[in-house]
């Protein structure tokens, strides 16, 4: 992402350029679209650019309103106890006597909707994307694990080769022997 100073100064220089305008109105010029920028910046930092739900009311321990806010992106309020956790488990479930299609069902989730934060559902959707990638490029990358692998192998058995263990032991027979 670019910073908002470039960003800002961007602005400021397609206004320049079109009308004449002094050092001064330059300098005023960017510092109210700057602080225009933050403050843009600074809501969706809030949330409140998302989905036109105040981060604010989500965030309060108790949650009132519609379940599916009980998921956030870093963790899933469970909305029997209020519990917050990253991923609302089949064990914390049975704690409520429910299984997981229960719970979704009891609060009208869809079936589809997994029990995790969000950004842990974008975490996995990411791995099974890549598990999803064309053969030849994971077989690309599965070779280039292995090369490493490999390299990494090698260098540690130089390693202990070249390293203080057979002397050490040659050292003890000496002394032992002497
Ligand atoms: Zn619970």
């Amino acid at each position: 992402m670019k910073k908002l100073l470039d960003i800002a100064a961007e602005i400021v220089q397609a206004q320049a350029s079109v009308g004449l305008m002094s050092a001064e109105q330059i300098e005023q010029s960017l510092i109210k679209t700057f602080s225009t920028l933050q403050r843009i910046q600074q809501a969706e930092d809030r949330g409140m650019l998302l989905e036109g739900v105040p981060a604010g009311e989500i965030s309060s321990s108790q949650i009132v309103g519609e379940p599916i806010q009980s998921i956030q992106d870093d963790k899933i309020v469970c909305l029997e106890c209020g519990t917050q956790m990253r991923q609302l488990t089949t064990k914390h479930l049975g704690a409520h006597n429910l299984t997981p299609r229960e719970y979704k069902r009891k609060w009208g989730f869809s079936m589809k909707q997994p029990l995790s934060a969000r950004s842990l559902t974008k975490a996995r959707s990411k791995a099974a994307k890549k598990r999803g990638l064309p053969e030849k490029l994971v077989k690309f990358l599965e070779e280039r694990k292995q090369k490493k692998l490999e390299t990494l192998a090698t260098s540690e058995l130089a390693v202990e080769k070249a390293g203080s263990g057979a002397s050490v032991k040659k050292t003890v027979r000496a002394h032992t022997t002497a």
